[in-house]
């Protein structure tokens, strides 16, 4: 059976680090963690005592293909950064360009350890064959918008063809946001989601003015909004942002079947403010980790992500115990998986999925890190340039450089005669 040998093993599920082999099953799964060198069958990877193993990181809240739009819109407020800029130029993109945008973004995850993504975007079939292609796993939805029946259909066109896809695909319902979908057709998406068994991924109180409308406008409180939506009955309600949820409204979605996805990073970048992670952290809601679109953050990278949180709120809170490296790295990867629906996803335990990414500790920032601190050197002192390779479902992604399911040359060939187009245009 293939093994991953003599790495030094940490999961949201154990306080200690452990030095280990990973041994995976037929089936994909972890089959068991035995001592250094115990572990009989083909080696998958050697760490020699000096790589470290975390689970594969899950970016929840992405759009992958707006790699081909990034640092087209730099410096603006979200409002203007979509009308302005992002809108128009989403216009001309056409499936092949969504295809591409997306193949590049997987080099991207990939080699930066991320094995799971939640999307939103259109031609949302081009995504889902990247994901595939790839063999990454994910969380896809066609973005909603206003009360086009049409995408609706195309949502749940993709749901009947991806849904389940090989264990790596589930598929949401995709309404963009409160502001752009009438309180109407949100609860006719949300019950639809109800009667399929789907769940429902949406842009939630990502700037203040979005919670000035709520209070001004629509005269609702954004839970009860929620609620009265019967978006919390939904099978994983997947909530992007999340930066002006009341705090005292917390407690009515700490719910099993919530997931609040913090982007600090794109929050930052548009000035739209920070999201209250004490406070998510007290109220026991689901919190993961996102970084959103390359248009507005501009990298897909969650190592980037998780150093930005753990010192971010500890700055804001004048509070140094904030957002602890282990409870970022846990955003990072478990909750992620749980929150776009991979229950087997996420931790480095028999019978989880064989998702495991492994990191290079023979480097300076690396000297000193032990069983008793390897989180906190992975947050604070790691980099996504550490990743030496990423596996899903035990198999092989990426390997000290080389990518073995991705062409990389001639995917960014590809990559930059479309931007040059698609900016000519
Ligand atoms: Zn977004």
């Amino acid at each position: 059976m293939p093994v991953i040998k003599n790495v030094l093993i940490w999961d949201a599920g154990r306080r200690d680090a452990q030095y280990g082999d990973i041994v995976t099953g037929e089936s994909g799964r972890i089959n068991a963690i035995t001592p250094p060198g115990a572990g009989r069958g083909d080696v998958l990877f050697d760490g020699a005592g000096r790589c470290m193993a975390l689970p594969g990181l899950v970016n929840a809240h992405t759009h992958v293909s707006m790699t081909l739009l990034r640092g087209l819109a730099e410096e603006l407020p979200l409002m203007e950064w979509l009308h302005q800029r992002i809108f128009p130029a989403e216009d001309k993109l056409t499936p092949a360009n969504i295809r591409t945008g997306a193949d590049l973004a997987m080099l991207e995850m990939i080699s930066g350890g991320v094995t799971c993504f939640c999307d939103m975007y259109y031609f949302m079939n081009e995504v889902a064959d990247s994901l595939l292609d790839a063999g990454v796993r994910g969380a896809l939805c066609r973005g909603l918008m206003g009360e086009d029946e049409k995408r609706i259909y195309e949502n749940l066109a993709l749901a009947e063809e991806y849904n389940g896809r090989d264990g790596r695909v589930t598929v949401q319902l995709g309404p963009h946001a409160p502001y752009t979908v009438p309180r109407e057709a949100v609860r006719k998406i949300a019950a639809l989601a109800k009667e399929r068994n789907l769940g429902v991924h949406f842009h939630w109180l990502e700037t203040k003015g979005e919670l000035d409308t709520f209070r001004n406008e629509y005269k609702i409180e954004p839970a009860d909004y929620l609620e009265s939506a019967g978006l919390l009955e939904v099978r994983e309600l997947i909530l992007a942002h999340s930066v002006w949820f009341p705090t005292e409204q917390l407690a009515r979605v700490a719910r099993d079947n919530v997931t609040l996805v913090h982007n600090p990073k794109s929050n930052l970048k548009l000035g739209s403010g920070y999201a209250p992670i004490k406070e998510f952290l007290e109220s026991g809601v689901r919190v993961a980790l996102g970084t959103d679109g390359a248009a507005s953050n501009n990298r897909l990278d969650i190592w980037d992500e998780m150093r930005t949180a753990a010192l971010m709120h500890k700055g804001y809170n004048l509070d140094p115990t904030v957002a602890g490296a282990r409870e970022v790295l846990k955003m990072a990867t478990v909750n992620g998986a749980r929150g776009l629906g991979f229950k087997d996803v996420g931790l480095i335990q028999p019978d989880y999925m064989a998702d495991v990414i492994v990191i290079d500790m023979d480097n300076p920032r690396y000297v000193g890190c032990d069983e008793t601190n390897a989180p906190e050197f992975a947050v604070y002192a790691g980099s996504s340039r550490d990743v030496r390779a990423a596996f899903v479902a035990g198999k092989p992604l990426y390997r000290d450089g080389e990518y073995l399911t991705l062409d990389k040359d001639a995917i960014l060939s590809r990559a930059r005669a479309d931007r040059l187009a698609l900016v000519r245009n």
